[in-house]
């Protein structure tokens, strides 16, 4: 399958490469990464690397606007995404040929080459695995964008999708472009005060229900309180992983802007990427996004976490 993708990327002068609505350090690296691979190896094509980009991820290079595009000539490579609708770009349906490459549970087929490895831990190593496999360039500079995206992915290699081809490939990327961690690491989790405050007060008025499920709205309100974005606490979601009264927690955003609550959910064991399925959301069994418009609606996606966390629990006593 890679030999057929690089087949492709040799037959069009003018590549696209796009990732999901709500960028994240995994699809932005993996996005660069391969457009720098993809320039480097074939100097005469023009690859732009599109999307709403965000000023945390600035250390990973800088996304691109469209113009002009002669879309009838024109691949789009589509990463991390599972659903069209979710394609942080306009016009898909024009393109003359369609890419995509995603670890996501599959939702939708919407490209003439579709390679979806749900067991892989992240884009950024099924990109790496695509750059070694063929005679892409490859550089110490685009190793250490993609390392980067695989340790955001896995949560420093904590989540289940660390599997063993995770380390073996994240072994060879450091031993043969000799890439050094701490220096990676720093501007993945460095952060202003202001948000660790913003952490230390979910930690402190998050609440805890009977059958282990954390949530905690954050109101536009307590947003300006603490001078941070809308984003804010949706990106520090994985630091709740370890505490032992909870198994499933959730940040339920205001964005005033756009109407919308987002919520971010995680889980250390019930699947919890089916709940958020029903309302606009969807991702990885353990760790899902949604989107609702009412208090009322996400009150009813607490109650639906409930449940499930009540059967895993139920179940967790019978074994
Ligand atoms: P987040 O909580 O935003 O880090 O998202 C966790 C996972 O859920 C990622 O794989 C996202 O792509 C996915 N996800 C987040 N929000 C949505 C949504 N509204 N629809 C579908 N998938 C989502």
């Amino acid at each position: 399958m890679w030999e057929k993708i690089f087949e492709k990327i040799k037959e069009y002068e003018t590549i696209v490469i796009a990732r999901h609505i709500g960028v994240d350090p995994d699809a932005m690296a993996s996005q660069i990464a391969l457009k720098e691979s993809i320039e480097a190896t074939f100097p005469e094509k023009k690859v732009y690397a599109v999307g709403q980009g965000s000023c945390k991820f600035t250390y990973l290079g800088h996304l691109e606007r469209l113009e002009n595009v002669d879309y009838q000539k024109t691949l789009l490579m589509v990463l991390d995404t599972p659903d069209k609708r979710r394609v942080d770009i306009d016009n898909i349906d024009l393109y003359h040929y369609k890419i995509k490459i995603d670890h996501h549970p599959f939702v939708e087929e919407f490209c003439d080459i579709e390679v979806i490895e749900e067991n892989s831990s992240s884009t950024c190593q099924l990109i790496t695995e695509f750059l070694i496999a063929t005679p892409l360039v490859k550089t110490k500079a685009m190793m250490e964008k993609l390392l980067q995206g695989i340790v955001s992915d896995t949560n420093r290699f904590m989540f289940q999708n660390s599997k063993s081809s995770t380390f073996h490939l994240v072994g060879k990327m450091i031993e043969d472009f000799d890439l050094d961690l701490p220096s990676l690491y720093a501007p993945l989790y460095l952060r202003p005060l202001k948000e660790v405050r913003l952490q230390g007060y979910i930690e402190q008025n998050m609440t805890v229900t009977e059958n282990k499920v954390a949530y905690i709205y954050i109101t536009e309100e307590i947003i300006n309180q603490f001078k941070t974005d809308a984003s804010a606490a949706g990106n520090m979601i994985n630091n709740f992983n370890y505490i032992e009264e909870v198994l499933v927690w959730i940040t339920i955003s205001e964005d005033k802007k756009n109407d919308i609550f987002k919520i971010s959910m995680r889980s250390r064991g019930p699947i919890i990427n089916k709940v958020a399925e029903k309302y606009h959301g969807g991702g990885h069994a353990l760790a899902s996004g949604a989107r609702v418009k009412t208090k009322e609606e996400a009150n009813q996606l607490l109650e639906e976490l409930e449940s499930v966390c009540k059967e895993f629990l139920k179940e967790e006593v019978v074994e």
